[in-house]
């Protein structure tokens, strides 16, 4: 199975980076609503879904590119699956009048409670808990054969991870900053390195992808570096546009 990371930079775009939304093309699904979701362009026609882990703007501001998404073959509505809070944030807050003053067609979907599955365009996800501010919610996300957990934004749990958070194929987690800044990812609620090496090892994740840097970082390998020091298993630091393999096809 194919991931496309359309967009994997934290809090803003960058010139280097825009902001979270990771894309399984086969399923035409996309993680999160970041600026990054102009590149879902790249599906082709047809029918697209989202599902967001909450409504911070770095998550949510893609949609207003909806528009342009339509004419170049998405077809409308976009599915969008949420928690019930966040879709009333986007309905009344991003697309106020005042704001965003011609809202796309959206088909809004509340997502389960946490812990119920759920399917998706052949997809069986699960939601758990995140740490940040306002809440935030991961997702477990299989298709039979292989499965990842996306765990975005977040400060790393160590302590009691969500029993759907562990043993995935693929852990895409925020890393936000080096260790040595921890207390400031932290306040900001988001993970360091040297955090994200504990929390994926004691996650037993086979590998973790690094999303989320601050845009202040410019070496994010460096970041993928410090979190390998920590973690036996492999770790990757995906660039915007890059695909990914798991489950082995
Ligand atoms: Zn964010
Ligand atoms: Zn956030």
């Amino acid at each position: 199975m194919q991931l496309t990371f359309f967009g994997t930079g934290g809090s803003y775009p960058t010139a280097e980076r825009q902001t979270m939304c990771v894309a399984l093309p086969a399923h035409r699904v996309v993680l999160d609503a970041g600026t990054g979701l102009y590149r879902a362009a790249a599906l082709g026609p047809g029918p697209m879904t989202a599902i967001l882990s909450h409504s911070h703007l770095d998550h949510i501001a893609g949609l207003t590119q909806l528009h342009d998404l339509f004419e170049q073959g998405i077809e409308p509505p976009l599915e969008l699956w949420a928690d019930s809070a966040v879709i009333e944030t986007i309905r009344e807050r991003l697309f106020h009048p005042a704001v965003f003053p011609c809202p796309p067609a959206i088909s809004y979907r509340a997502l389960p409670p946490i812990g119920t599955p759920f399917s998706v365009r052949g997809l069986k996800i699960v939601r758990f808990p995140l740490d940040h501010p306002g809440g935030a919610s991961g997702f477990r996300v299989s298709d039979g054969t292989w499965s990842m957990a996306y765990c975005c934004d977040t400060t790393a749990i160590t302590a009691e991870l969500p029993p759907d958070m562990t043993g995935a194929d693929l852990l895409i987690h925020d890393c936000y900053l080096p260790g040595e800044t921890r207390d400031e990812a932290r306040r900001h609620g988001h993970s360091s390195a040297a955090d994200v090496a504990a929390v994926a090892s004691a996650a037993k994740a086979a590998a973790v992808a690094i999303v989320h840097a601050s845009p202040r970082i410019a070496d994010v390998q460096a970041l993928a570096d410090e979190v390998a020091a920590g973690f036996s298993g492999n770790v990757f630091a995906p660039q915007d546009g890059d695909p990914f393999e798991i489950g082995g096809g």
